[in-house]
């Protein structure tokens, strides 16, 4: 499984629709300060169901939603969409490629769709609930997080890597059992 693409409209300083082509291996993307490296982090978590404004970067959620700049008027809506590769069948779905999109509204909530169909975020975070990426298993270390990571002592080498592989919470879960 490997992300394909990732299509941006009205998603933040995205306000024309971009799209992002993704092969297998390291992709980078580069450019300067302010021109939205962050902002394709942010719509790779928002489109995978992210639910907290503050993890995405803003105040509130309609933040998401392109705000205007001097010569553009702000726009009504955001969408973004994810096309993952899964002809190794890692997804439980049985599609080759599975497109997952959400759109959000000034005025509302999110809509999120598999394939163009309508679903709810639940059917979204089921699917990507055991494939190593998703809601809570991505791994997406932020700006200036690396450089905590690079100098933690080993215990806290150790702590990142539990989060990373999601065993922390089974062990606080541990914890809290024990001390029961
Ligand atoms: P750096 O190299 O400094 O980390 P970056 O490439 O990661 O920069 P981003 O943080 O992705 O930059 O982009 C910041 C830009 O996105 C800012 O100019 C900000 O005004 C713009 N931006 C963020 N949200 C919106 C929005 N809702 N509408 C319009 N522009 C937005
Ligand atoms: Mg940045």
């Amino acid at each position: 499984m490997h992300l394909k693409s990732l299509t941006l409209r009205g998603f933040k300083s995205f306000a024309s629709a971009t799209t992002l082509r993704f092969e297998p291996g390291i992709t980078c993307v580069v450019g300067p300060n302010g021109s939205g490296k962050s902002n394709v982090v942010d719509a790779l978590s928002w489109v995978m169901g992210e639910q907290g404004a503050k993890s995405l970067r803003g105040g509130k959620m309609e933040d998401v939603i392109f705000a205007g700049t001097s010569g553009r008027a702000p726009l009504g809506r955001a969408e973004v969409s994810l096309t993952i590769d899964n002809t190794d069948g890692a997804l439980p779905i049985e599609y080759a490629e599975v497109t997952i999109t959400r759109t959000m509204f000034r005025n509302g909530g999110s809509e999120y769709a598999l394939n163009g169909d309508t679903c709810r975020l639940l059917d979204i975070q089921e699917l990507l609930s055991d494939s190593g990426i998703g809601r809570e298993m991505h791994v997406i270390v932020g700006q200036g997080r690396l450089d905590s990571v690079l100098q933690a002592d080993p215990m806290g080498r150790r702590a990142f890597i539990e989060e990373a592989a999601g065993v922390l919470k089974h062990r606080k879960r541990k914890e809290k059992a024990l001390r029961k």
